[in-house]
């Protein structure tokens, strides 16, 4: 008897614990009382309600609304008692005495039977939806404005596919105008000519049956193509991700189409082949020339050949080594670049000691091309890193004799030019287009004749250029004309000393 006690006395204590936790707000009413008198509330219906225990409990349920209300609710309350049957309505509209306007939320009525099975007790239950509206619309514009401002496209299908909510992005990549309505999503793609980058349709009809039957969709690749079924890489390509959605109670209810515009990452995915390809054709040659000259050297030699024909064999080696080295130094210092890491050791030096020095240097080894040298002033001191400098004017006198026919003249000229010193390197080859010139100091950049027909490079030595000397301060440009061969100029502040010393003619 005493553990019955204490099991219903604890009972009693869930129950009320429950009551005073819960959002929804539960009132007790005598239901034999023809004013159904309020017998208990929790603490949410007292909130619901604007009104405190003490004023609430013991009136009259009715007085806790507008008078204008009470005959409504006393009907159905009566109703309640004379049927046995709960009562419930999904939006209940009531005025609270407290005077704010109020909307009910499933409110419920629940009869409560004596042991004789008579109708004691009402039980009202019921929340408070005058907010909720707000809430949601607060939560809509917010999810609105993400979406809107989201840089893939994101489409809101229902149950048959038609697009019920876009974003711009979305709406610019279907091209849709902001009067379409309600256009099908599959047809709206299907304008659009998609295929597969390998030339097959893309089934945009069967892809939105699928999603809508409940399948995931992740990242399918397409380019828009033409309607006569040809397809430019060039063109505009599109991800699309897609995901059914399902309401509360598990039902489908449509889909959410995401489509992103992956047209410039396809490019530079293509880019970064066509580089990967190149340097791995631009260290292929060099590398099979040293492996073949260095087993022939080696027969040679078990053949007891001549020192001469070794050494030059071994010659070759040596060339192409230095080739090889010279492209794995291009590409760390394009990757130091990149990064911002370029490191250069400024120092003063005479720029016209380097540029005699270097030319003289050439001179000794180039038999292919006349070179002349014409030094205007001197000392032309720079402030600038002499080792870079170096490589900077071995690349325009190493392309100047590259891109030029056999027997022709290279010059180069420097002179002092206000307070900067001015280095010219001229040659009479084919000229690069004036449309070309723009793209002349980019990274990988290769007019595609000179890459078809010259012992290659990577395309990175003018660009590595260009950054050493912007990096001392200077300017590095083309002048060409096709057909009439280019001119590479260098411009270099002079440092204080330089604009203070004399000048002497070469
Ligand atoms: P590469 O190692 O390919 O020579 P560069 O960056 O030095 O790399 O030159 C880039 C491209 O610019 C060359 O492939 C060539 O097409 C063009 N070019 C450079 N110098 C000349 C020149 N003097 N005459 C004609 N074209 C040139």
């Amino acid at each position: 008897m005493a553990q019955m006690q204490t099991l219903a006395a604890s009972t009693d204590a869930v129950q009320r614990l429950v009551l005073a936790e819960i959002a929804e707000g539960v009132a007790l009413l005598d239901a034999r009382d023809p004013v159904f008198a309020l017998l208990d509330i929790n603490p949410a219906g007292r909130t619901l309600l604007a009104h405190h225990r003490p004023a609430l409990v013991g009136q009259p349920w009715a007085s806790a609304f507008d008078p204008a209300d009470a005959p409504a609710l006393l009907a159905i309350l009566r109703r309640v008692v004379a049927t046995g049957e709960s009562y419930t309505a999904h939006a209940y509209p009531c005025r609270r005495a407290a005077g704010r306007g109020a909307v009910y939320r499933d409110w419920k009525c629940v009869p409560v039977r004596d042991d004789a099975g008579a109708v004691e007790r009402l039980m009202v239950i019921f929340t408070d939806a005058t907010e909720q509206p707000q809430r949601r619309s607060g939560r809509a514009a917010q999810l609105e404005a993400i979406i809107g401002g989201m840089l893939d496209g994101v489409v809101i299908l229902d149950l048959c596919g038609r697009v019920l909510e876009t974003n711009e992005a979305g709406r610019a990549l279907l091209n849709l105008t902001p009067d379409s309505h309600e256009p099908l999503l599959g047809e709206a793609l299907a304008a659009l000519c998609p295929r597969y980058a390998d030339g097959r349709i893309f089934e945009a009809g069967d892809l939105v049956t699928a999603v809508l039957a409940g399948q995931t969709i992740a990242d399918e690749e397409f380019v828009l193509g033409e309607p006569d079924g040809s397809v430019d890489t060039n063109k505009r390509a599109v991800s699309l991700s897609a995901a059914p959605v399902r309401d509360t109670q598990g039902q489908a209810s449509g889909a959410v189409i995401l489509l992103r515009d992956i047209t410039a990452q396809k490019r530079a995915d293509r880019e970064k082949d066509a580089i990967l390809s190149l340097i791995a054709h631009e260290v292929k040659s060099p590398l099979t020339a040293i492996k073949g000259f260095a087993q022939l050297a080696t027969r040679a030699a078990q053949r007891g050949a001549t020192g001469e024909r070794i050494t030059r064999h071994l010659q070759v080696v040596d060339q192409q080594s230095e080739r090889l080295g010279r492209l794995v130094g291009e590409l760390s210092d394009v990757g130091r670049i990149q990064q911002g890491r370029l490191q250069q050791e400024l120092v003063d030096f005479d720029l016209a000691l380097l540029t005699h020095t270097l030319v003289e240097q050439q001179r000794v080894t180039l038999t292919s091309h006349r070179l002349r040298l014409t030094i205007a002033d001197a000392p032309l001191i720079v402030h600038a890193d002499p080792h870079r400098i170096e490589q900077v004017i071995t690349n325009l006198l190493t392309n100047a004799v590259k891109y030029s026919p056999e027997a022709s003249d290279v010059t180069v000229t420097l002179a002092r030019q206000g307070d900067t010193a001015h280095l010219a390197v001229r040659d009479a080859g084919a000229g690069i287009p004036r449309t070309e010139l723009p793209r002349l100091f980019g990274r990988f950049y290769r007019a595609a004749d000179t890459a078809a027909g010259h012992p290659g490079g990577l395309g990175l030595g003018l660009f590595i250029a260009r950054e050493i000397v912007t990096g001392s301060g200077g300017r590095l440009w083309a002048e060409s004309e096709e057909g009439q061969g280019s001119t590479f100029h260098v411009v270099l502040p002079l440092t204080g000393a330089s604009l203070d010393s004399g000048q002497r003619r070469h």
